[in-house]
């Protein structure tokens, strides 16, 4: 059993243990943005790999639960990956989807998108109000949807609905559901309604998206979606957080030299927390360390127990994003296979017996130092 000082949420507590739900953990490869680019990256089936610059002569193969190559469109994505989880909210779980990867990467087109080619969050909001609309299943006799839009940064809730709040408690109620004390939460009946308040928000974070280290790199952007439905007489409370993390490229003091990585994670307490939560999640630990940051705190009735979690890990498939690829593929799989690809040469070969024997040699993660 759990303590209680990490207080379960209510759906956590009605979970049974065993089937407590991984974060689910997938990646998506941008395309390179110019024609001329060295690419670093190969993608097969649930594969990532990368070469080892420790030893160029190995590969780190990664292995995810779905990989999205540079071909692959917002609505693969979305079709595969998001859309299945609507209907659990539509239900009265949580739902959590995340975008992780340094800034550049492709975490704001994937959970924004443009106006040609909406991402994430626009079509979850449309998809949602088709579903509430035309069920599959039972039909609800009546729903209601509120939008939220809010920003951690350094360690502080504010309120993106009304800029004047910006330092925001996160407190829990006596059904251990988490709220944001003072959030405006707006009643949305329809995508349009939903467009007009995130638009105007939304600009104030994208217009110098990708500017290293400015505000909208270092802070958490959050979506959050209160769906509550009514069947045969009760209601369903659902939540769905869409949240742009800040940039990975954070947990970097040291630039590119790639040296002690998981200490200066802590730069963003809230990213290295999080990283620190979906392990222990996907892991089977009974601690999670939820009360560690602002955004894991609020995450805590929607992350782990009966909750339906995606994390979209973005990366950039140039050289010159190498270590920040190496960094995100690192924090996000925890299988990692070292393929040596020192090909023996031609006199080294043996004559094929019966069974011929591959020529990759693989190591496991292990044999390969810190
Ligand atoms: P991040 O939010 O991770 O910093 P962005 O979403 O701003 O990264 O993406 C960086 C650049 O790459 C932007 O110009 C964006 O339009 C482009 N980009 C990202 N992902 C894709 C994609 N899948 N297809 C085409 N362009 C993309
Ligand atoms: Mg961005």
């Amino acid at each position: 059993p759990q303590s209680s000082d990490h207080g379960e949420s209510a759906k956590n507590l009605l979970a049974d243990k065993k089937q407590t739900s991984k974060v689910k953990v997938i990646v998506r490869v941008r395309p390179p943005l110019t024609e001329d680019a060295k690419v670093c990256v190969e993608t097969s089936d649930s594969k990532v790999e990368i070469f080892n610059h420790r030893n160029i002569k190995e590969t780190l193969q990664y292995e995810f639960s779905s990989v999205f190559d540079k071909t692959s469109t917002q609505q693969d994505i979305f079709s595969t990956s998001i859309r299945p989880l609507l209907e659990h909210a539509i239900n009265g779980e949580n739902v959590s989807i995340f975008a992780y990867g340094p800034t550049g990467a492709g975490k704001t087109y994937t959970m924004l998108g443009t106006e040609k080619d909406p991402g994430m969050i626009p079509r979850v909001v449309r998809t949602l109000f088709q579903s509430l609309h035309t069920p599959q299943g039972k039909p609800c006799e009546k729903h209601m949807v509120t939008f939220s839009f809010l920003e951690i940064y350094n360690e502080k809730v504010q309120d993106l609905l009304n800029p004047k709040e910006t330092d925001l408690p996160i407190r829990e109620d006596s059904s251990h559901n988490i709220f944001v004390a003072g959030l405006t939460e707006k009643l949305i009946g329809s995508y349009r309604e939903f467009s007009l308040l995130f638009g105007p928000a939304s600009n104030n974070r994208t217009v110098a998206a990708t500017k290293l280290n400015d505000h909208s790199s270092r802070s958490h952007s959050i979506v959050q979606l209160k769906v509550d439905t009514w069947k045969d007489n009760k209601v369903f409370h659902g939540k769905i957080y869409l949240i742009d993390l800040a940039g990975s490229e954070d947990n970097r003091r040291t630039g590119n030299s790639g040296v002690r990585l998981k200490e200066s994670g802590a730069i963003n307490k809230s990213l290295f927390v999080l990283g620190e939560v979906v392990d222990a999640i996907n892991n089977g630990l009974t601690r999670i360390p939820y009360r560690n940051s602002k955004l894991t705190r609020l995450l805590q009735d929607s992350v782990g127990g009966t909750c339906h979690s995606v994390m979209i890990t973005n990366i950039s498939p140039e050289e010159s994003f190498y270590f920040d690829t190496y960094c995100t593929l690192n924090f996000a799989s925890k299988s990692r296979r070292v393929i040596n690809n020192n090909l023996p040469s031609i006199s080294d070969v043996q004559p094929p017996s019966e069974k011929p024997r591959a020529l990759k040699r693989s190591k496991s993660a292990s044999d390969f130092g810190p």
